[in-house]
Parts: C-alpha cells; structure tokens; sequence
C-alpha cells in the first residue's frame, strides 16, 4: 500500500485518476459530490483535528491505527476514499498473475470471490465498507466495516473496497445498492490492487 503522508503538517485531497464523467457506472453527479464534497470535508476535517492531537506527521495509516473519536472517523474516511477512488480505471477489469491465484486459491474461482463480496456488502447493516485484505497468513479475507473502519486497526493489509454508505451510490441506484455493488466490477482496476499486495 502506498504510503500517505502529511505535508506542512497537513494531508492533502487526493486527485482523481480519471475524468470525473468518464467512469460510466458511477455518474460525473454522483462523483462530483463523493470527491470534490464528502471527501473533501473529511480531509479538511482531519487537518483541522491533527494538531495538538499528538500524531501529526505520521502516515495516514498510523494516524488511523493510533486515533479514535473524531479524528479516528476522518482519517479513516479520508484513507478509505483514496483506496476507493484510485482502484477505478478503464483497464485490466479481471484480476490476472498472482492475484488471481491467489483468488483462486481462496475462493475457488472469480466468481465465487465477486458473490461472497457482493452478498457482504449488500448485508452490511447501515454505512460502511466491504473490504478485501490479506491476513498475517497470507490469506485473502473479506470483511464488513462500520462507518469510518478500516481493516488496518485488526492487522490486516487492505487490497480493495466497495464503500457502501449511501452517498456512494443513491443518485444513481436509490436504494439498489446490490445493482450498485454489482456493476462495480466494470470499472475495477485489478493491477492498482495488484500493486497494493
Ligand atoms: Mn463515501
């Protein structure tokens, strides 16, 4: 995972890697407000509540390993929406090499891997996250977090994410977030999450 670190004591908002009326599935509206708003006010959030907090000038990630409350919940957001955006692209939609042995091997197929990921996020009660990681075994996992959580406090190493709060996807799906979760798969870059092992 690449490291995120402070600038001047502050983070900085993430630039999109595409247009932000080029994704198809995900509306340039829809976008518009995920990264130029939400996202926007967790980072503004987060570096208002850095100093004083004792973590300024740490990672990203150890911000979030170390803080709870407040600053927990947007530092979590801010790294959760930077996986999340940079895993899109127009390329490479079926994972390939080693990830997708590694698919293979723990989950039995692709497809296998995409319903259990689907049927987890389409199951997370209220907002959150559905998440693939590696464990300490070298395993991969699928986990359902809460709000701001990240897979990083439990000790695991983070790959892809499908972020289920409602302002992901409401403009475009209303409540269908299954069709949401499902038509994901369109646009996921497997060699950004190639790059993440
Ligand atoms: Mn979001």
């Amino acid at each position: 995972m690449k490291k995120i670190i402070p600038i001047n004591g502050s983070f900085e908002m993430m630039t999109l890697p595409y247009a932000v009326d080029s994704l198809g599935v995900i509306s340039a509206e829809t976008l518009g407000f995920h990264h130029g708003k939400h996202l926007k006010t967790y980072v503004d959030n987060l570096n208002k509540m850095l100093p004083g907090s004792g973590l300024e000038n740490m990672s990203l990630v150890d911000v979030v390993c170390k803080s709870s409350g407040g600053l927990f919940n947007n530092a979590g957001q801010v790294l959760n929406h930077t996986m999340y955006f940079e895993q899109f692209g127009f390329a490479n939609h079926v994972p390939s090499g080693r990830m997708r042995q590694m698919i293979e091997k723990d989950f039995g197929s692709f497809d296998a891997f995409k319903k259990e990921f689907e049927q987890k996020g389409a199951t997370l009660f209220g907002s959150g996250w559905v998440w693939l990681s590696i464990d300490a075994d070298g395993k991969l996992v699928i986990t359902q977090e809460p709000n701001a959580g990240n897979p990083v406090t439990s000790g695991l190493q983070p790959l892809l994410t499908f972020d289920v709060w409602e302002h992901a996807y409401y403009l475009d799906f209303q409540n269908r977030r299954a069709d949401y979760l499902s038509a994901l798969w369109q646009i996921v870059d497997w060699l950004v999450i190639e790059r993440r092992l």
